[in-house]
C-alpha cells in the first residue's frame, strides 16, 4: 500500500535515438505541490508529457497506487489534467466559450457550476467574459488557461511554466492562484524555471539536469540549499 498519488520510477524517455530522460523518479503526496526546476533544456517538459501519456515511455508510473491507465482519454478521465507551456487557447473564441469547452467531460449542471466557482475565483476573467481569448494580456491568458484546465475537476493538474513570460508582479500572482488551488484538493506537479518563486510555494522540489534528477527534498530546504544559489536561486 502507497498513500502518494503519483509515482514515477526510472522513467526513461527518447526522441529517436537520443534519449533525453534517463530514469527519473519522484514521488508525490495528494494535496501536495511538487515542483522540477532546472535549465532550459533539461527534460522538463518532457517529463510533464510522458506523465500526461503524450510521449511513449518506459518505466513505471503510479496512480493513486495503482498503474497509470494507458491512454491519454484514460488518463483525462482518471483525473489528470496538462496545461501546456504554450497554453493552446483558442484566440479567436471568448473567454467564455474557453472555460466551457475545458468542462467538455462533465454534465451541464456540473459545468455551470463549475463556471461559477471559476469565474469567482478568477474575476479578471468574469468580467472579460465577452472578450475573445486573443485580446488577453499573457497574465489573463494563463489564467484563462488555468481556469479551463479546473473545469475537468482535475486531480493532479501538470502545469508546464505558467510564468513563462510574465512580468515579475503578474508571476507572484499566477503562482499564488496556484498555491490557493491546493487548498481546493487538487495536486500540482509544477514545472518552472523561475527556481525560487516556485519552492516557495511548493512542498516539494527536484531539481532536474540533464535528464537527470540531481537533487530533491522538501522545497524550503532546495530553496536555502548553497549549492543551488548561483546557477538557479540567484535571480530574484
Ligand atoms: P524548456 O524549458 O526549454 O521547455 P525543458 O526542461 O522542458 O526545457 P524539454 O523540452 O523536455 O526540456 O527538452 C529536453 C531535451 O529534449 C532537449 O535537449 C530538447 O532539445 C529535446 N527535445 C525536446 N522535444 C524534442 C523533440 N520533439 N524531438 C527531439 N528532441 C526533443
Amino acid at each position: 500500500m502507497t498513500d502518494m498519488l503519483l509515482e514515477v520510477d526510472g522513467l526513461h524517455v527518447s526522441y529517436g535515438k537520443a534519449e533525453v530522460l534517463h530514469g527519473i523518479s519522484l514521488a508525490m503526496k495528494p494535496g501536495s505541490i511538487l515542483t522540477v526546476i532546472g535549465a532550459n533544456g533539461a527534460g522538463k517538459t518532457t517529463l510533464l508529457n510522458a506523465i500526461m501519456g503524450l510521449i511513449p515511455s518506459t518505466g513505471q508510473i503510479r496512480y493513486n497506487g495503482q498503474p497509470i491507465p494507458r491512454t491519454v482519454e484514460a488518463r483525462v478521465a482518471a483525473g489528470l489534467c496538462l496545461v501546456p507551456e504554450k497554453r493552446e487557447l483558442f484566440g479567436t473564441m471568448t473567454v467564455e466559450d474557453n472555460i466551457e469547452l475545458g468542462g467538455f467531460l462533465r454534465s451541464k449542471h456540473e459545468r455551470e457550476q463549475m463556471q461559477e466557482e471559476v469565474y469567482q475565483r478568477f474575476p479578471r476573467l468574469a468580467e472579460r467574459r465577452k472578450q475573445l481569448a486573443g485580446t488577453l494580456s499573457g497574465g489573463e491568458r494563463q489564467m484563462l488557461a488555468l481556469a479551463r484546465a479546473l473545469m475537468s475537476r482535475p486531480r493532479l493538474l501538470l502545469l508546464d511554466e505558467p510564468s513563462l513570460g510574465l512580468a515579475p508582479k503578474i508571476v507572484a500572482d499566477i503562482l499564488q492562484i496556484v498555491a490557493e488551488l491546493r487548498t481546493t484538493g487538487v495536486s500540482i506537479l509544477l514545472v518552472e524555471q523561475n527556481a525560487r518563486a516556485a519552492l516557495e510555494i511548493a512542498d516539494e522540489g527536484y531539481l532536474v539536469e540533464l535528464g537527470e534528477v540531481r537533487k530533491s527534498g522538501p522545497a524550503a530546504e532546495l530553496a536555502n540549499d548553497p549549492s543551488l544559489m548561483e546557477g538557479y536561486l540567484g535571480r530574484q
